[in-house]
């Protein structure tokens, strides 16, 4: 919008907020239509870019809504292509390092396939996002649609819910209420860290090249949970404790993006650091912490439930309907 762009943004809220774009609601040139997209997705006038972000994408988000995030990277995509098939536009799938599963080959680079369970618990996701890459470039190719995938791996900031249950907004979250940091597993698992400024200028990138990829987007730089955590209580200069909870199943053992490629086609590649990324987002956090107190008692745990086999479905929108 800040070039000139118009934007409208569809989402069913079901892991998003609206006060996230509270700033924009008088904006001339942004639109929000609450609908969702594995139902159908239709836009008055031309549309140049449709760009498919829609999927909830934190663990204990897909654990408790498995079938809506199989329906999102299924039929949500395919409507999100059916669009950009009438409108002549361009299709950027905002795919994830979850393609690769636990990987055998590190750092990940795009031509490596990836070492995930079918049957898993994390599965919802990770093939509901391969199908969406298949389902992409079969339009690609059959039906000449301009696609670009990008695979987004692990990407924090501002405007996180203080319990989505992902790891840099459950600790930040636990040190600003003097909680325990709760590790998952031995804390020596590692991850990457993109700021989502950084990310959002990459997929920018990306609607704006012909490229199709995909191309990794993240931040190579490489940390333990253990690190993390230090880091935060570090720069919250909390008191609170570091507690060492069971790992999650199929909880990858390590992930790092190699990003030449973004390089090269892109010309992008990250310019705020983990840490200078965590002062913000501890900033943000700590401007809100009548949220993160409320969040208390439902941060720590969250992860577990996509291990037990007996979760309760009654109350998520797909049991509503069946019923
Ligand atoms: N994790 C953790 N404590 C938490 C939440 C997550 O130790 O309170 C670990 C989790 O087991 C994983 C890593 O942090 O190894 C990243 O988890 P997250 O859910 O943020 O994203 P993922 O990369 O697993 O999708």
């Amino acid at each position: 919008m800040e070039r000139g762009d118009s934007v409208v943004c569809a989402d069913n809220l079901s892991t998003g907020r609206r006060n996230n774009i509270a700033a924009f609601s008088n904006h001339p040139r942004f639109t929000f239509m609450r609908t969702d997209v594995s139902t159908s997705l239709r836009v008055r006038g031309p549309v140049d870019v449709v760009a498919h972000l829609a999927s909830p994408a934190s663990p204990p988000d897909y654990h408790r809504l498995p079938l809506e995030t199989l329906a999102v990277g299924s039929r949500g995509t395919e409507n999100a292509l059916k669009l950009a098939a009438l409108k002549g536009a361009r299709f950027v799938l905002a795919s994830t390092s979850e393609v690769y599963g636990d990987p055998i080959v590190h750092p990940q680079t795009e031509s490596y396939w990836g070492n995930v369970s079918s049957v898993g618990p994390r599965s919802v996701y990770d093939e509901a996002k391969r199908f969406a890459e298949a389902i992409s470039m079969a339009y690609a190719r059959s039906l000449g649609v301009n696609v670009g995938i990008v695979r987004i791996f692990n990407t924090f900031g501002p405007r996180m819910r203080a319990e989505d249950g992902r790891v840099v907004s459950s600790f930040v979250a636990q040190a600003l209420n003097d909680d325990p940091l709760t590790i998952y597993g031995d804390g020596l698992q590692t991850r990457s860290f993109c700021f989502v400024d950084d990310l959002v200028r990459g997929i920018v990138a990306m609607i704006d090249s012909r490229e199709t990829g995909p191309i990794n987007l993240g931040n190579p730089v490489e940390r333990t949970m253990l690190e993390l955590a230090e880091l935060v209580l570090e720069f919250t200069g909390s008191r609170s404790k570091i507690e060492f909870h069971q790992l999650p199943a199929d909880d990858p053992t390590r992930r790092r993006p190699d990003i030449s490629l973004a390089q090269d086609l892109l010309g992008w590649r990250p310019r705020v650091s983990t840490e200078e990324g965590l002062h913000r987002t501890v900033d943000y956090f700590r401007s809100h912490q009548g949220e993160v107190s409320a969040a208390a008692g439902s941060i720590a745990g969250a992860q577990f439930e996509g291990n037990r086999s007996n979760v309760s479905r009654q109350n998520t929108p797909a049991m509503a309907r069946l019923a």
